[in-house]
């Protein structure tokens, strides 16, 4: 049986990752410095017996060789990610994302084992080019504008894995994970969907940033999982970059609208202006669609759950019947 590593294993999408491996039957491990991971994601894993958990962050080489070492595949999803904590603390996201993926490659690199590195939709920045392509150009905003330190950050470590491929034969995949939503995701680190149902669940004003009109495409966890796992044991994603999300588009106004009637909730619609919510002068990505061809033409992936499907699934988590 095939064994993994999951770096940031204990995060959102980590250990919806781990569960669908332990399904699979496949041995995991995963490495996590609960950062913005939390072992609450995985304590329902802990006494399986393929289930091995570190924790540690992916900078401390000596361990991490280790588990690349036991490992046949690594998923590298360990990030400091969510645009709130991205702009503020910019030092530890360009560092984190930067320098843990190029120790995960280094170390895959000795024994050859092949790496999944998750990026994000992120890159394409503030492209009008829709619906965004793998090969389109990314558009990034100006150094001086923090949230473009994520796109980029993320951007090298794309360029890094690549190049490990073309020059050292290290088989990668690149992934571009869309705004993927589902039980367990915090909105501590600003995410729409579990702060907008837990406002509602609670009462609280539903809190719109900016004037609503900007839109995003969720995608459900189990549909991204499933994908990273078909793509691992591809050998034709080898060396190529996807999308994963889901071409549904839908604005934030609606979203908000959507969340206050699934909930039943009494919670007013407030707009707050971006240079509260985030920082002066921020830069929000006004529309986000995958283009999924690429994912479906090679894996056959279809999402299996629409927007309300997946708002469902959150609201039951927060209600406490999930
Ligand atoms: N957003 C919002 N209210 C919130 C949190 C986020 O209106 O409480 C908006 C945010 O400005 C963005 C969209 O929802 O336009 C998605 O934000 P999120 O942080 O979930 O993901 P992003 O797509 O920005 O990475």
């Amino acid at each position: 049986m095939p064994r993994s590593l999951i770096t940031g294993g204990a995060g959102f999408i980590g250990s919806h990752l781990a569960e669908g491996l332990l399904q699979r039957g496949e041995e995991v491990y995963i490495i996590d410095d609960l950062s913005t991971g939390s072992i609450d994601n995985v304590r329902h894993l802990k006494d399986r017996p393929k289930f091995h958990y570190q924790i540690d962050t992916v900078k401390n080489e000596p361990v991490l060789a280790e588990l690349v070492d036991a490992c046949d595949t690594v998923y590298h999803l360990a990030a400091a990610v969510g645009v709130k904590l991205i702009v503020e603390s910019p030092v530890n996201t360009i560092e984190t994302n930067v320098h843990g993926t190029e120790v995960v490659l280094k170390l895959a690199n000795k024994k050859k084992k092949k790496v999944l590195i998750a990026s994000t939709s992120e890159v394409y920045g503030k492209s009008n080019d829709l619906p965004f392509r793998e090969g389109s150009d990314l558009v990034l905003g100006p150094t001086t504008k923090g949230r473009w330190s994520y796109a980029c950050s993320k951007a090298i470590d794309e360029f890094l894995a690549i190049a490990y491929w073309h020059e050292k034969r290290l088989p990668v995949v690149i992934v571009r994970l869309f705004n993927t939503v589902g039980p367990r995701q915090t909105g501590r680190y600003g995410m729409v969907v579990p702060t907008f149902v837990k406002q509602a669940l609670l009462g609280h004003p539903i809190t719109v940033y900016g004037d609503g009109t900007q839109s995003r495409s969720f995608t459900y966890v189990g549909d991204v999982v499933n994908a990273l796992i078909e793509l691992a044991g591809h050998p034709q994603a080898v060396g190529q970059v996807f999308n994963i999300g889901n071409g549904k588009e839908i604005t934030i106004n609606q979203l908000a609208q959507m969340v206050k009637k699934m909930t039943r909730s009494e919670s007013e619609i407030v707009h707050i202006p971006y240079d509260e919510a985030y920082e002066q002068g921020f830069e929000d990505t006004c529309r986000r669609v995958p283009d999924i061809t690429k994912l479906r033409e090679l894996i056959g992936y279809q999402p299996t759950l629409d927007l309300p499907g997946i708002l469902q699934k959150v609201i039951d988590f927060y209600s406490g019947g999930a």
